[in-house]
């Protein structure tokens, strides 16, 4: 292939605008050759299928000259990930729910791409006591999600919105079990012996308070761009929070 004729250099004979490379016609010429060499005919795609998934990653290592075959395929497996994750969203995007070969696929290759797709790709891992997959998923998640400082009871996810309800399962908590999963009460504690009286006032005068991964807040200075979940306070908690902040209570 080394002996092919270089596209023009000169000025001149490059102001005829040559037409840039497309897919398609490459990928039919070596469909059998670059469905092997990524190895993907397992995934039980049809060839129509396999053809369109491969689109994108095709033009995405297009240069402006037309490539060998081979070359072509060299170019897909030195971007081999991004290429199973655009495959993988093919998949996600033509299909209803996925085959075990599929999701297994998609789980292993996705990373961030799935992130989308994780309520989803979740559910039918579930269904399929797949707890391996799953905790994939989580993993995904706590790396790329707008990881919340609740745990989900149910899917295991710190996944749990403001309003406590799971963005990945759709379980919604009552404030005693968000409580419970963040241990509130030792996290009290803690807040109203080293908080500035100031802001243990606030949280008792708002009678709620905003619960992040880093710390919690009166609900007044919530920043709500950062994932939290909003807890109101007992009378109880409240008297907690007022008699260990004014120091010394003995139990
Ligand atoms: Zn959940």
């Amino acid at each position: 292939m080394a002996g092919r004729k270089k596209a023009g250099v000169s000025r001149h004979r490059s102001r005829r605008k040559r037409k840039p490379p497309t897919p398609e016609p490459l990928i039919e010429k070596g469909f059998n050759e670059i469905v092997e060499a990524l190895g993907i005919g397992v995934l039980g795609l049809s060839d129509e299928e396999l053809r369109e998934a491969l689109i994108e990653p095709v033009a995405m290592v297009l240069g402006a000259s037309k490539p060998s075959i081979q070359a072509l395929i060299k170019r897909l497996q030195r971007n081999l990930s991004r290429v199973y994750q655009l495959i993988i969203i093919y998949m996600l995007e033509h299909r209803d729910k996925l085959s075990e070969e599929q999701l297994e696929f998609a789980v292993a290759y996705g990373d961030r791409a799935l992130l989308p797709y994780i309520g989803r790709l979740y559910s039918e891992a579930e269904s399929r006591g797949r707890d391996d997959l799953v905790a994939v998923l989580r993993g995904v998640w706590e790396k790329y999600g707008k990881t919340s400082p609740v745990r989900c009871p149910k899917c295991g996810f710190r996944a749990v919105d403001p309003g406590l309800t799971c963005r990945i399962c759709g379980y919604t908590l009552s404030e005693d079990e968000a409580k419970r999963q963040l241990g509130f009460n030792d996290l009290l504690v803690m807040v109203a012996s080293t908080m500035p009286r100031e802001m243990i006032e606030e949280m008792i005068a708002d009678g709620a308070v905003y619960v992040t991964m880093r710390g919690v807040y009166p609900l007044r200075r919530a920043r709500r761009e950062e994932p939290g979940v909003v807890l109101e306070l007992t009378p109880r908690e409240k008297k907690m929070l007022d008699e260990y902040s004014k120091g010394g209570r003995n139990a």
